[in-house]
């Protein structure tokens, strides 16, 4: 058996060294577990940092998987294919509005698509955004994204883009006119702190929007398939974009991406976009058969359930370091007074994988088919280490 130390070394020698890793390596997961590669057991409330959101192996996903994979593994959307064709009718039939769709490969990817389409449709060329929120790191969507860390080194980024207090009604207002082509929204901030948007904001903006033409884009990339308690997050609201991104957990954790385009825009003009691996049929079989998984399993009732439960009894903790504790669904924020950093390696110490979400809010987004037996052992890890 290979130890955790090798593959670790290995790895380090070789890596881009972009990314900040945990001293651990993941070999295998079931459901809201994983293992690492000496067998020991960890609860996932990363959850693929929101790719996971169907668990580890679902053995629906799996069996789609290998059966298209010994099937057919490559056909670019210049042809037709079947299991694209019913993935496209599948998703269509559950999306809260009418729409076209598009298919691309990850969250940043879609952000990119949404905000050449919205030129593409408006003529114009300006992008309100909001401040504390994320939508990627291609020069388009990180234009979007706010967090200055991640933007000023690639400075200048595309032009046209502005940042409004996420929340502020009023600020939006003052800064959306006749020169913008999009107003793009997270339903609930995710990387940006767990942050809900208050009650009457989303309609808001779709009413600011239309008073001046501009495209409603929605980042459903963290929210989307289930997380917050619907299948959409904007289903709380009965608001209805112009766009709607979906990324992360479209396909089970593999990289796959969508545009839905509402269907009052048409279609759009042959060759303004596409991307190679767009439509892949493999991964369309995933996606298929993950979204049969989230009906038939009820995911996002499981998510309300899970959520509300875990939010009263981390609240009733009483946890010293804790600020703020908030929530929709099974995404699930700790605020705390310090540095989140330290908590999250003792976490890990003790069996339980959890994220920030800037420096100094713990994220949990577990599997939605985590177990309660687990999420006690989450609750008790916590308050010991945030005691
Ligand atoms: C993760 C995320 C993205 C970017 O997705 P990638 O697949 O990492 O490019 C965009 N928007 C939101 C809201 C996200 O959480």
């Amino acid at each position: 058996m290979i130890s955790n130390a090798t593959i670790i070394a290995t790895e380090q020698q070789h890596t881009s060294g972009l990314y900040p890793k945990r001293g651990v390596a993941l070999v295998r997961g079931e459901g809201a577990r994983l293992y690492d590669a000496e067998g020991r057991v960890y609860i996932d409330c990363v959850g693929g940092q929101g790719a996971a959101n169907l668990g580890h192996c679902h053995p629906a996903v799996v069996a789609a998987i290998q059966a298209q994979a010994a099937t057919l593994m490559s056909c670019p959307e210049i042809f037709y294919n079947d299991q694209r064709a019913a993935y496209l009718q599948a998703l269509a039939g559950v999306l809260p509005f009418p729409a076209r769709i598009f298919l691309c490969n990850s969250g940043a990817e879609a952000i990119e698509a949404g905000l050449k389409f919205a030129r593409l449709l408006s003529g114009r060329h300006e992008v309100v955004a909001t401040m504390r929120g994320f939508h990627g790191r291609t020069m388009g969507a990180l234009s979007a994204t706010w967090e200055p860390k991640y933007r000023e080194p690639f400075a200048p980024l595309v032009p046209g883009f502005a940042h409004v207090p996420y929340g502020d009604t009023e600020a939006l207002a003052n800064r959306v006119n006749a020169s913008t082509a999009a107003v793009l929204l997270e339903p609930v901030q995710g990387e940006g702190g767990v942050r809900l948007a208050p009650a009457g904001y989303l309609e808001a903006a779709r009413a600011i929007c239309d008073r001046h033409g501009a495209l409603l884009l929605i980042d459903e990339v963290q929210t989307g398939f289930g997380r917050t308690g619907r299948l959409f997050a904007l289903e709380h609201s009965g608001v209805v974009p112009d766009i709607l991104l979906l990324a992360k957990s479209i396909a089970a954790g593999l990289p796959m991406g969508a545009v839905a385009i509402h269907e009052r825009h048409g279609s759009l003009p042959g060759g303004a976009h596409g991307t190679t691996f767009g439509g892949n049929p493999l991964l369309c079989a995933a996606a298929h058969a993950a979204l049969q998984a989230y009906r038939d399993e009820e995911l996002p009732r499981q998510a309300t359930e899970k959520g509300a439960w875990l939010l009263e009894r981390l609240t009733a903790l009483h946890l010293p370091p804790v600020r703020e504790i908030r929530g929709l669904g099974l995404l699930v924020g700790l605020e705390l007074k310090t540095r989140v950093q330290p908590y999250l390696q003792a976490l890990l110490d003790q069996g339980v994988l959890a994220l920030p979400a800037g420096p100094n809010v713990l994220r949990l987004l577990p599997p939605l088919v985590i177990g309660y037996e687990d999420l006690e052992q989450v609750i008790a890890t916590l308050q010991t280490v945030l005691s």
